[in-house]
């Protein structure tokens, strides 16, 4: 007994935390829409216990009773959110931790997945009366800092990007091509905007913008960026002066993505795969599902420089990051494929095993020249 534990307790003890924290996976059901219910829809889709999703192409209670067994998919997840729920909800559910794990310095990211239609960007950005998880999440960013002691500073940066056709671009400075490049915190687009947030209200109008920014399909023009991936990341740097009078600081950054339509992406035949690969289309699309599976596997190699999206997202899928993941799908039986799809590749993420967070992460001592460490103080300074 004692308090020394043995080696065995040990290793049991490094073993466990060796295997990193899950995925959190989420499915959002969104309500049947006009257009589905005039063209005869009927929901295939079924929400008990807000976790257990049961897939059927029959609508009536009395045929799914009848015909789940047979043909009924069972899917369980972290939660199922019935049609009715609403964006507060969403956002406390999924992704409120993630903002109060950023305030502490450590990386988090959400991630929307499924058919174009399916409530993707509804989800993360919503309306200016229902505003979606990146409004909230930035809101109550502002609302935790502010119930801080004022000991320090916090500064909040919002860059919002687009990845399209394999291309980068600023969806708050539209204009060319961004580059990609490595430095010391990883991969960073060269010359993105880096919007310094000082209230929740500008946000909402920026982020509309932003996302009016971003491409539309050409051959299908009704289908607004159906092919893009919106990738909005908010960075929280706290900084404080420790006893020394040195300017310590701590960085956390949030990663909200609204990926682009899965529906082509979701090809399982060679046929359809090479002409997918052949025509570019949804190339980061296919290398993150590569990267989820490859994950998932556990490979050393996962192939993150495949795509843009992926080098983007390196350190917010296989890092020490909180992720969470929120598939959007439609009740109607019109979209059964894409649905079970959906579904299929959700349960697939549940699987993936981040490295977690490091809990002794501390307080970080920035720049070490005396140059930049007046800069930093000038700055503190200003700031108060
Ligand atoms: P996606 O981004 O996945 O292509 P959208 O978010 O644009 O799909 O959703 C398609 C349509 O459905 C939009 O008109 C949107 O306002 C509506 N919608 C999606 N989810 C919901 C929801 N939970 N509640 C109400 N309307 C929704
Ligand atoms: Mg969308």
């Amino acid at each position: 007994g004692g308090v020394t534990k043995t080696a065995q307790e040990l290793e049991t003890i490094s073993e466990s935390s060796s295997v990193g924290s899950r995925i959190l996976v989420f499915v959002r059901l969104r309500p049947m829409a006009k257009k589905e219910k005039e063209a005869g829809s009927r929901c295939c889709v079924r929400i008990v216990n807000r976790k257990d999703i049961y897939l059927t192409e029959f609508a009536s209670e009395n045929d799914y009773l009848r015909l789940k067994r047979l043909r009924g998919r069972h899917f369980t997840f972290d939660a199922s959110f019935p049609d009715s729920t609403g964006q507060q909800e969403v956002y406390s559910t999924t992704t409120s931790e993630l903002v109060e794990g950023v305030l502490q310095g450590r990386n988090g990211s959400v991630f929307c997945y499924g058919a174009t239609g399916a409530g993707k960007t509804y989800t993360m950005l919503g309306t200016m009366e229902n505003p979606g998880v990146m409004v909230l999440a930035i809101k109550d960013l502002f609302a935790k800092i502010r119930q801080r002691s004022c000991d320090g500073n916090h500064v909040v940066h919002l860059s919002y990007l687009e990845v399209y056709n394999e291309m980068v671009r600023d969806l708050l400075s539209p204009g060319r091509p961004l580059v990609l490049r490595e430095d010391k915190q990883g991969i960073v687009a060269s010359g993105l905007t880096q919007y310094r947030a000082y209230s929740t209200d500008e946000v909402m109008a920026l982020l509309q913008q932003g996302n009016q920014n971003r491409t539309t399909e050409p051959t299908r023009v009704n289908e607004t960026s159906s092919r893009s991936h919106a990738i909005l990341q908010v960075v929280a740097e706290y900084r404080v002066r420790d006893t020394a009078m040195n300017v310590v600081s701590r960085v956390g950054k949030l990663s909200l993505i609204d990926l682009a339509g899965s529906e082509r992406a979701l090809a399982t035949d060679q046929r359809t795969l090479r002409s997918i690969e052949g025509a570019n289309i949804n190339r980061s699309l296919l290398a993150l599902s590569s990267c989820i599976n490859a994950l998932v596997e556990g490979k050393k190699h996962i192939p993150y420089r495949n795509s843009k999206l992926t080098q983007l997202l390196k350190d917010s899928l296989g890092g020490s990051c909180n992720t969470v993941m929120i598939a959007n799908i439609s009740p109607s039986n019109l979209s059964f494929g894409e649905t079970q799809n959906t579904l299929h590749w959700a349960d697939r993420a549940k699987e993936i095993r981040t490295k977690g967070c490091d809990p002794n992460e501390e307080l970080v001592q920035v720049p070490t020249t005396n140059t930049d460490q007046a800069k930093l103080l000038l700055e503190l300074q200003k700031e108060n």
